[in-house]
């Protein structure tokens, strides 16, 4: 018989996982608490391993449609904006397609909806979990709705403030603020812009191309915990906290004009290291046990590799606990240097732990990515 999967949350992991379960003859639920299903209007760095695993759901061709590919990461220090590196990364997804894409996180969105829905899941908006009863041999889940129904396995897929994990884990560690914020704001895409271009030190920002016309400026800020930053002024607000910007950066951010074009947010973080990612038949992925700051690009591609990984892992298995376990052992190493070096990064900028070199961690971190999960 088909075992049956409810997914909580609609995101980018819980998308993933709905289709890379149903390519395993899974039965699959969502339920989504945003009526909405709103995304904001940024995009979103998305690396070689993403592009691979956009591969291997079926989506690539859909995925690339919407996105801006590239192969090239260039890297410029110090407030002079001096290159210090220029690299293509490993193509993935073979050598028609780039090893790299920036794309909106709404048409991330509506390409992974899109395939969910054709692979036949249903996706349920503005409803959520009020009880779940795990009996050992199945799940009882109580919907907002007022509808129940009974699950073999419950995916918790509910981001970084996940009501799945306080329901399966009330003591496991909670998110806290990094105390960094990022802004981000969309501009026209400037025709020498061959890939994502990183500005280091002590204006950190970066542009990356995401569709064929537009890319995004993004920077990082240190602001005290509790920082508020409203619509109104928010333009003004960004331009401001680039420190010595390089003169690379100057004309896009002086283009900073539109108040509500700006979305700004606190990078905050939690890592499930010690503890475990499941309980009985419920079991969490992406931002719900690893949520990272931004500072290596990963959170989202943990999230669908996780998705992946978990689908292989319960198509293999019979009995679902042999499944998460195998899951978590191989998500683990990952998942944890992502998790760490990320945080380690914004420390750094911070001045809260000595320099180190961020060139030898990005080597690093690409050679891992690119390995098989
Ligand atoms: C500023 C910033 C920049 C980032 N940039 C990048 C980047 O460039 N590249 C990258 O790879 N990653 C990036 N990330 C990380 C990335 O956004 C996350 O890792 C990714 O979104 C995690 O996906 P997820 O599906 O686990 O969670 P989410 O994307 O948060 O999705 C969770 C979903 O669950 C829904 N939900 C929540 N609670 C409930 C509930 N109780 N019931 C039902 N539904 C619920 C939410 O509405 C949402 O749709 C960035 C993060 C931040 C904060």
């Amino acid at each position: 018989m088909q075992r049956k999967v409810l997914i909580v949350g609609g995101g980018i992991g819980g998308l993933t996982a709905a289709i890379a379960l149903c390519r395993k003859g899974f039965v699959v639920e969502i339920v989504e608490r945003d009526p909405e299903w709103s995304v904001y209007g940024v995009g979103i760095i998305q690396q070689m391993n993403v592009v691979r695993a956009m591969k291997e759901i079926g989506v690539l061709d859909a995925y690339l449609s919407r996105a801006r590919g590239f192969d090239r990461t260039t890297i410029f220090v110090g407030p002079g904006g001096a290159k210090e590196a220029s690299f293509d990364t490993p193509k993935l997804a073979g050598p028609d397609y780039p090893s790299n894409a920036g794309i909106r996180r709404k048409d991330l969105q509506q390409v992974l909806g899109d395939a969910a829905r054709a692979a036949g899941v249903t996706i349920r908006l503005g409803v959520t979990v009020e009880a779940m009863a795990d009996d050992g041999a199945g799940v009882d889940v109580t919907l907002s709705d007022g509808s129940a129904a009974r699950f073999d396995i419950v995916v918790g897929a509910d981001g970084i403030y996940s009501r799945t994990r306080a329901a399966i884990l009330p003591d496991a560690p909670r998110p806290r603020y990094t105390g960094q914020w990022v802004w981000r704001y969309n501009l026209p895409l400037p025709a020498d812009l061959d890939g994502i271009h990183i500005f280091a030190g002590p204006c950190n920002a970066g542009l990356v191309p995401i569709t064929d016309a537009l890319m995004y400026l993004f920077l990082v800020s240190e602001e005290p915990e509790g920082h508020f930053q409203p619509v109104e002024g928010a333009a003004a607000a960004m331009r401001s906290r680039a420190r010595m910007p390089a003169p690379q950066l100057v004309p896009h951010l002086e283009a900073i004009t539109e108040d509500a074009g700006v979305v700004a947010r606190p990078i905050e973080a939690v890592f499930l290291e010690h503890e475990p990612w499941h309980v009985g038949r419920v079991v969490l992925i992406g931002d719900a046990v690893h949520a990272s700051s931004p500072h290596l690009a990963q959170g989202a591609g943990m999230a669908i590799e996780d998705a992946l990984v978990l689908a292989e892992e319960l198509a293999r298995h019979a009995a679902p606990e042999d499944a998460f376990a195998a899951y978590r052992a191989r998500r683990f190493e990952r998942v944890r240097h992502v998790a760490l070096n990320s945080l380690k990064v914004g420390e750094m900028q911070m001045g809260l732990i000595p320099p180190f070199d961020v060139g030898a961690l990005t080597g690093q971190t690409i050679r891992m990515m690119a390995g098989p999960i």
